[in-house]
């Protein structure tokens, strides 16, 4: 997360047969006999809307990744009374068919409605006054970053399908390269202890595979496994808590 401390995402278990056993849930196996099946739990929970806020929100509220922001695109009338402008904002939505877009054509003034879609956290914000109108033009603002940029009505669709890419895939490359920025290597204990206590994130450390050393470990540190990933580096021979051989490549880290 944002403040360097690990999130549990999401639950995975591993039932066994037990369930399949109690339940009586069988199969045929390819030798004719019935067998019990073998179970797993996958679990994913608002949890992760939790996870959003913190990893992508900033002081002005939430930041959500097009691909899952209820409303994509907020288009904001400037000077909403002035003749035509409602209409062609109208006009715009339709023309931005393929998104989820809405006009705020409420009595707020534009400067609390651009307040309210950032902290909604709604990722373009589409502005159109008389001036655009007259120039066949809106003004984009990207949520993540504040940017804005002009654009001709005459391509709006291509333009804003792309910015929606482009959010989308910065968003990510940020909060990757927020998380790498802040893991850690340690290859003996005061390392690791030292790292933990004066680092937020995550401490990359070799494991004998001994649930001693996990007790351990969070124990003198409160950190706990966090992962072991497929992909694993070989930074030491021995375990960064016992000295015994070591046997994978853990991630460590202090956990909501
Ligand atoms: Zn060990």
């Amino acid at each position: 997360m944002h403040d360097g401390k690990a999130l549990q995402s999401a639950t995975s278990h591993n039932f066994g047969d037990g369930f399949a056993k109690a339940f009586g849930i069988q199969y045929t196996d390819k030798d004719n006999t019935l067998k019990y099946v073998h179970q797993t739990s996958w679990g994913l929970s608002t949890r992760l809307i939790g996870a959003i806020i913190m990893a992508h929100g900033d002081d002005n509220g939430l930041v959500l990744p097009p691909r899952i922001a209820p409303t994509q695109v907020m288009i904001v009338p400037i000077q909403q009374k002035k003749e035509g402008i409602l209409e062609k904002c109208m006009e715009v939505k339709d023309m931005l068919s393929n998104f989820s877009v809405k006009v705020d054509d409420s009595d707020k003034s534009p400067g609390w409605k651009f307040s309210e879609s950032e902290m909604r956290g709604i990722p373009v914000r589409v502005e159109l006054g008389p001036k655009d109108m007259e120039a066949n033009q809106a003004v984009l603002v990207r949520r993540d970053t504040h940017e804005k940029i002009t654009v001709s009505l005459d391509n709006i669709a291509e333009e804003v399908g792309t910015l929606l890419e482009t959010i989308q895939k910065d968003m990510f490359e940020r909060a990757k390269a927020h998380r790498e920025a802040h893991t850690y290597v340690a290859r003996t204990f005061d390392e690791f202890v030292k790292t933990v206590e004066e680092k937020p994130g995550f401490v990359k450390a070799m494991w004998c595979g001994d649930r001693a050393c996990e007790d351990k470990i969070k124990e003198l540190t409160t950190a706990t496994s966090r992962c072991m990933p497929f992909e694993q580096e070989h930074l030491a021979d021995t375990c960064v808590c016992c000295g015994k051989p070591a046997v994978k490549m853990v991630y460590w880290g202090k956990a909501y």
